[in-house]
């Protein structure tokens, strides 16, 4: 069975943002994609994700989180976890 990536959730992580995420009335699936989802679906999904976290009032503190904690999985912060690798690759 393959493992499972977890985020490395950080000692001093703190959630109060949590409770303003522009997210928190946004459907759960727009975040996350489905086994298996590929090409223009994926983009769109996305890019619907990143539009609400566009105008959201504590985007800054979720990348930061989703970033430190190595999120493996779904947007956070407007990026997609393969934007957030990219951005811990090159610092
Ligand atoms: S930045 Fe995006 S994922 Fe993060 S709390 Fe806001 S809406 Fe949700």
């Amino acid at each position: 069975m393959a493992r499972q990536a977890l985020a490395r959730v950080p000692e001093d992580t703190n959630w109060f943002w949590q409770d303003f995420g522009s997210c928190r009335t946004s459907d759960p699936e727009l975040f996350y994609h489905p086994q298996n989802e590929r090409g223009l679906r994926r983009i769109r999904r996305e890019r619907a994700a990143k539009a609400i976290c566009a105008h959201c009032p504590v985007r800054i503190e979720c990348a930061d989180y989703a970033l430190r904690a190595r999120e493996p999985f779904g947007i956070w912060g407007g990026f997609s976890e393969d934007e957030r690798e990219q951005r811990l690759a090159t610092g």
